[in-house]
């Protein structure tokens, strides 16, 4: 039940003292009724509205009687705890966390706690504003739009749409992001990306790769059933806090061990039974130096590497390399710690595996996801409760962005961009391809043949900066990028800062969306050509959005838009007009004025993720959910009666099939114990059915209830009919195959196709054209629900593999980060050569061969803090979160501290090899080992020692300015995804003074 802490009248806090005091630049509350359009009875309620904290209830007057309580869903961290608002007259009064909902079961962080004073921000932008001589002046949506509507068109016959890039984000709701990327395909570019690519793209690459699909495996509740828990890079205690509390579950109800592998002495390593420190960007040295032992020893599981696991013999030749002395040279980490540890693993079956951006963020990030994998398929961890790979992804819907494809590289499900892709969805959409296609560029390649921009990846996020730099002439693209819309994204979480200064100042046009300004306003010296556009919080909107354990959750909205700002989807539908695409990107979605309708945005995803199964999860059953949160067991997250019966809360994806189908969605991934209509499934069959002669489906393991025991390949009309299941199809879903396979006109309507007709005469070559039809193109869903009907899993039943062949290192191997101090591994362990991909040319070895190292000798790398959130402008400008930490800092080592003559709380100077420096508090701490340093990633509004807070607009200054970490690192970018490297750089720390 809920239970108001209002009651009592919390002391005012420092802050809220210094707020007062900003004076001026601060708006006060008469203001903020006034401009938010809040009733005069809201004014006692408006008590709450800055600095202070909830008053008592009587305050309220009358009105406390209609309180209504809304429910939605922390917009911080993508553990997804429930926030319940108090809502009064329209306005925001109070909040408690969400006592029903198996993730946060009551719990908040710091965060969640204050996501009201997020959603009521004073410091949010609160009407379009653009940069004219140097000034920001207030304009109009209508002018606004208008104006940059007509300079993206310009470039558009210029340059092509390819020089208009759009930066989405993990932000959005799963329709905003679903249509953003359909947004991008209307504009005619893929140079459409968002924050995935430079937090998990490694990961999603490197275990797609190796299983099927890139998310995580299992969820924050199944670790309850863990009987080991290895986190390698990865702070959940100030990442994800309330992970943690079934993180400790296990650790205190099942005697579990927890292990922690990082760099850094971290909070959560502060929990740990056996804290492994080692050297940053030496991952994959440090697994294969714990699967030494397990294979020195037998520990592995053979027989579950028979069945399901294609390559780890090679796996096991490279392994063999790594013997306990040649481990402790490269990590510096004794051979006697990871015997200790394999034998931990080995002993505590099943064991969790848990990574997060200590892992993935490095120049070669998809060879550690990809050892971390091969890891828990040697212990024979995968597809079992308890087991899995328990990726923690970082905002809140960054698993959704990336699910509905706010991507370079694919559209909405991971179809990808091939011909077939692209023809898919614009069966979805409604449209014909060539309309689709009309909107690309083409461009000439090198040998005179054309290349037709809209099945190359676009530049991704962390590149983008090198679109605008570049020569033109090294662009796989026809121009440069000219005009770059920040549509809910802070540039203090890329790398390269003074780049990317020099590429804004460059741009044409700089459009920044977003409820709060970010660096972006502000870290270039432009004079115009600017707009700051107010977007809303998720919290004045409502809509879906993906945790991390891939269920789905549904947000109502607690208040209505604020300021002047509006919801991304309402911004996209006045662009869409504006660039006359509006009636085709919304044909099958009602717009209620300027609003398109959320539930018809769900639905028409629903209608075409079928890949992944986003299929099942609509909008109706979403809400059932939410609803009904305590009824879900808190364990298991299934539905113990109630009238979500056998459901996984939020559905988990895969939920195979349409809504009417009912699947449960599938709470574990891979695990064959149960049916597939229940949940179950093997390993996807992604890789072809054969490899140098080698099985690469499944032998002598199968989803119980399967018709088929043993591997299979995925599901085609082909094999349907093979198998005589076809007879299964109803009259629609048949006819609705042969539209997708080209033999009708028109896409056969449910209610039109009787229970009874026929399809009439076949064609002699009716299986061959029908044939090629399969379980991610067919728009029925009837290929899906009759292999589950038979038990089978759509996708097939296939082995796991551990040697990526298509990739550039197919073993993962340790290489040396391109800036680092051990040279004397560069011999046996050197970077990639140089090239080009994702359009834009790439360095690494022509940077790892100038030795940096005697002018900047300490590893430097970043990371999160409790406190704050991403970049960090909405937390930095939450006045209870701005009190916790209000400094940006260093955190050095003592001994390198006495070294450099430094002392705690002194400020340093921190210099890049690239030339970028920071001026921050040096933290003397042993929480680094000697010879690294750490430095947050969230502060932002200083400039290499100049406080930038007069160039805010007024009043949207952040309450809490800082360095960013990255004005000081470095280049650096994943061989397969173009993920940037923070983890492992290097620095020269000066005192001042
Ligand atoms: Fe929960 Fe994460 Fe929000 Fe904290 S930030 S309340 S852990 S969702």
């Amino acid at each position: 039940m809920l239970r108001k802490k209002t009651s009592s009248v919390a002391s005012r806090t420092r802050l809220a003292s210094a707020i007062e005091a900003m004076g001026a630049s601060a708006m006060d509350r008469r203001a903020f009724l006034r401009r938010s359009g809040l009733a005069a009875g809201g004014l006692a309620a408006a008590g709450t509205l800055t600095g202070g904290m909830v008053r008592k209830a009587k305050a309220a007057g009358p009105t406390a009687a209609t309180a209504e309580i809304k429910k939605t869903v922390c917009t911080h961290c993508s553990v997804g705890c429930t926030v319940l608002a108090e809502v009064q007259d329209g306005v925001w009064t109070g909040q408690e966390p969400g006592f029903d909902s198996p993730f946060n079961l009551g719990s908040h962080c710091a965060k969640g706690a204050s996501v009201r004073e997020h959603a009521h921000g004073e410091r949010r932008l609160k009407y379009p504003t653009k940069l004219v001589n140097g000034k920001w002046e207030r304009v109009s949506w209508e002018q606004a739009i208008n104006e940059i509507g007509d300079q993206m068109m310009k470039i558009r016959d210029e340059s092509g749409p390819d020089s208009v890039y759009w930066l989405g984000s993990a932000k959005h709701s799963n329709e905003q992001a679903y249509l953003v990327r359909k947004f991008a395909a209307f504009w005619g570019t893929n140079n459409v990306d968002h924050q995935a690519r430079i937090c998990h793209s490694t990961t999603v690459a490197g275990v797609a790769n190796t299983w099927g699909y890139g998310a995580m495996t299992n969820s924050y509740n199944d670790i309850h059933n863990s009987k080991a828990i290895l986190i390698i890079g990865g702070n959940p205690a100030e990442a994800h806090p309330v992970s943690l509390l079934h993180v400790l579950k296990a650790k205190e109800e099942n005697n579990a061990p927890l292990i922690v592998c990082d760099p850094r002495f971290t909070r959560t390593a502060a929990h740990a039974s056996e804290y492994v420190r080692f050297r940053p960007g030496s991952d994959v040295a440090l697994v294969w130096g714990i699967l030494w032992h397990i294979f020195e020893n037998g520990w592995e599981d053979k027989e579950f590497i028979r069945q399901r696991v294609w390559g780890m013999d090679e796996i096991k030749t490279e392994v063999a390399n790594w013997t306990p002395d040649e481990v402790e040279r490269v990590t510096g980490v004794p051979g006697s710690q990871l015997k200790r540890v394999a034998r931990t693993l080995a002993n505590n079956r099943p064991g969790t595996l848990i990574w997060c951006m200590g892992g993935t963020q490095h120049t070669n990030g998809n060879n550690n996801t990809r050892a971390y994998c091969a890891l828990q398929l040697a212990l024979g961890n995968m597809g079992k409760a308890g087991g899995g790979t328990n990726i923690f992804r970082g905002h809140d819907n960054v698993q959704g962005a990336t699910d509905l494809g706010v991507l370079a590289d694919t559209l909405p499900g991971y179809y990808g961009l091939s011909k077939g892709s692209w023809g898919h969805w614009a069966r979805v959409w409604d449209v014909s391809f060539d309309n689709l296609a009309g909107r690309f560029a083409t461009m000439k390649k090198p040998d005179g043949s054309d290349r037709e921009m809209m099945f190359e990846t676009g530049i991704p996020v962390s590149r983008w900066i090198d679109g605008v730099l570049e020569d033109k002439e090294n662009l796989v693209q026809p121009d440069n990028t000219r005009a770059m819309v920040f549509w809910g994204h802070a540039p203090n979480s890329q790398t390269r800062l003074p780049d990317m200064k020099r590429a804004m100042e460059k741009l044409d046009l700089l459009v920044i969306m977003d409820p709060f300004p970010t660096m972006s306003a502000i870290m270039h010296d432009r004079k115009d050509g600017v707009y700051l556009l107010p977007a809303t919080t998720q919290f004045e909107t409502y809509g879906s959005v993906t945790a991390s354990n891939r269920s789905i959750q549904w947000r109502e909205k607690v208040v209505e838009p604020l300021f002047e700002s509006k919801p991304d989807h309402v911004i996209a539908y006045l662009l869409a007009k504006k660039f006359g695409f509006a009636e085709d990107l919304f044909k099958n979605i009602e717009v209620n004025g300027e609003e398109p309708l959320i539930e018809d945005l769900t639905r028409e995803f629903n209608r075409g993720m079928w890949t992944i199964g986003y299929t099942g999860q609509s909008p109706e059953r979403l809400k059932l959910h939410m609803e009904n949160q305590h009824t879900f067991d808190r364990t298991t997250l299934r539905a113990r009666g109630g009238p979500a019966d056998g459901d996984f809360y939020g559905m988990p994806w895969p939920c195979w099939g349409t809504a009417e189908m009912n699947h449960p969605g599938s709470a574990v991934l891979y695990d064959t114990s149960l049916p597939v209509a229940e949940g179950g499934m093997g390993f996807r069959a992604r890789f072809g059915v054969e490899r140098n002669g080698d099985n690469l489906l499944a032998e002598g393991s199968w989803p119980v209830g399967s018709e088929i025991e043993d591997g299979y390949p995925e599901f085609t009309m082909a094999m349907l009919i093979k198998l005589g299941w076809d007879k299964d199809l109803t009259p629609y879903e048949r006819q609705t195959i042969e539209w997708v396979a080209g033999m009708r006109d028109a896409r056969p309507s449910s209610e039109e196709v009787g229970e009874t007709s026929q399809t009439g005469d076949m064609p002699s070559d009716y299986d061959e054209k029908v044939g090629g039809v399969n379980w991610k193109t067919d728009l029925s869903g009837g290929i899906q629900r009759v292999a589950i009907a038979h038990g089978c899993a759509p996708y097939g039943n296939a082995k796991a593999r551990v040697v990526v062949w298509t990739f550039p290192d197919p073993v993962p191997l340790h290489r040396e980060p391109l800036y680092t101090v051990r040279r004397d591994l560069l011999d046996k362990y050197a970077t990639y050569e140089d090239k080009t991909f994702w359009r834009v040319p790439t360095r690494y070895e022509s940077i790892q061969k100038t030795d940096y190292s005697k002018d900047f000798p300490i590893i430097l790398t970043s990371g999160r803090l409790v406190e704050y959130e991403g970049g960090g402008d909405e937390t930095r400008s939450n006045p209870w979160l701005a009190e916790l930490q209000q400094d940006m800092f260093i955190e050095v080592n003592t001994r390198d501290a006495n070294d450099l003559g430094v002392r705690d709380g002194e400020m340093v100077w921190v210099h890049g090899p690239e030339g970028g420096k920071v001026k921050v508090m040096a933290m003397v701490t042993e929480r680094v080992g000697t010879g690294v340093a750490f430095m947050p990633f969230h502060f932002g509004g200083h400039w290499q020692g100049e406080d930038q807070r007069s160039k805010y607009p007024k009043g949207a200054d952040p309450y809490v300015l800082g360095e960013a970490t990255n004005t000081a690192q470095t280049y650096g970018y994943d061989s397969v995804t173009q993920m940037q490297e923070t983890k492992a750089t290097l620095c020269r720390i000066e005192r001042i003074g």
